[in-house]
């Protein structure tokens, strides 16, 4: 006999939370998803679609109801939330594992414990902690939480750059800045049994601090693509987490792999897995967080994906593409300046 499917929460609605929701409907899990904005663009991709800001207890109270257990397409929910929610249901990945990778200080606190090299940082509350770290610069300086798309980050070239008027109202780390050779990214699924598909190193370029293109296969050493894909296991298995994760990494010009950030979720690098593979990033997640049989991984084509951000989604929209192009459209109602509005996956020999 076969096994009742669970009814799945998504927490999210963009691009993300539709990939998962088309991902799930392949496979029959029913979707309901939980949206702060109204014309999300998973709304044309669930199976039901609600919309509240995500304070309001009483809808939370009737999304965990509608649904068997719960995920999420982005990490920054806050963790008061994820945490009500998993006294009712299951939250995959577990909250806790949230609460570390959605803040720059514990995450890579965390990865240094467990001997993974990052790039040097060091914590900042004020503007006396950079200049006791000047050896960081030129650095970035990101804040510890809510960054995404190079938002909540700024270059300091020297102390100059440290403007009076700064507040440091927050918690920040100092990066130092790294002479980049190369991008690189692992898509991992851990399953709850302990077992895992990883995906080969995915190559990937990024415009003022947002993601331009991926490709695979990453030209890298083979040194660097066991080091990447041991990492990731390592890190999957320390957290005891279930899911798919995307570990993003620097390679500096000296060779040495750093990781960049941990992402508790499916990743826009990961896209190309879609046509790429028999089972994508969304499937696998969709199939780890519902306790689900896992299928080997195959690779059948080479490929690029290339984001298309603002008003370039116009030309899109009016292009016709070849039998190995595939062009998706993320059906957002608002086009913004590098607002990530749609996707092309070219298939390669
Ligand atoms: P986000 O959360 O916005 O993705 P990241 O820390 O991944 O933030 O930064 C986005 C991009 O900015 C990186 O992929 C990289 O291209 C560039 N970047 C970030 N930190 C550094 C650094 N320390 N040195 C060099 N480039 C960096
Ligand atoms: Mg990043």
């Amino acid at each position: 006999m076969s096994k009742k499917l669970p009814v799945l929460g998504i927490i999210g609605g963009g691009q993300l939370g539709s990939m998962l929701c088309e991902a799930a409907g392949k496979i029959n899990v029913k979707t309901v998803v939980f949206s702060d904005d109204k014309e999300s663009p998973a709304k044309n991709f669930c199976n039901r679609f609600i919309y509240s800001k995500y304070d309001d207890l009483n809808i939370i109270k009737k999304f965990s109801n509608l649904v068997d257990l719960v995920t999420f397409e982005f990490e920054n929910i806050p963790y008061e939330i994820l945490n009500l929610i998993s006294k009712d249901k299951n939250v995959i990945p577990d909250p806790k594992i949230n609460q570390i990778l959605q803040n720059r200080k514990k995450e890579k606190s965390f990865l240094n414990k467990i001997g993974i090299k990052t790039t040097n940082w060091a914590l900042i509350e004020s503007k006396e902690d950079i200049l006791k770290n000047v050896n960081l610069l030129p650095g970035i300086l990101k804040t510890c939480t809510l960054g995404y798309d190079g938002k909540g980050q700024r270059v300091i070239n020297n102390i100059d750059d440290i403007k009076s008027d700064w507040c440091f109202s927050e918690e920040y780390i100092l990066e130092k800045k790294v002479d980049l050779k190369k991008e690189i990214s692992v898509i991992i699924t851990r399953y709850a049994n302990g077992n895992f598909s990883i995906y080969e190193p995915i190559e990937n370029v990024h415009k003022e601090q947002i993601l331009q293109n991926s490709k695979i296969p990453a030209i890298i050493s083979k040194e660097i693509l066991e080091q990447s894909q041991t990492n990731a296991k390592t890190i999957v298995e320390k957290l005891n987490y279930i899911g798919t994760m995307c570990i993003e990494y620097f390679i500096n010009e000296k060779n040495e792999l750093l990781l960049n950030e941990v992402a508790p979720r499916v990743h826009n690098s990961g896209h190309l897995t879609i046509n790429a593979f028999n089972i994508s990033q969304f499937e696998n997640h969709i199939r780890a967080v519902c306790n689900l049989k896992k299928i080997d991984l195959n690779k059948n084509s080479n490929a690029e994906m290339i984001n298309i951000l603002g008003h370039d989604i116009e030309n899109y929209r009016n292009k016709s593409f070849k039998s190995n192009e595939f062009f998706y459209d993320y059906l957002k109602k608002e086009i913004k300046n590098k607002r990530k509005m749609g996707h092309l996956t070219i298939l390669k020999n």
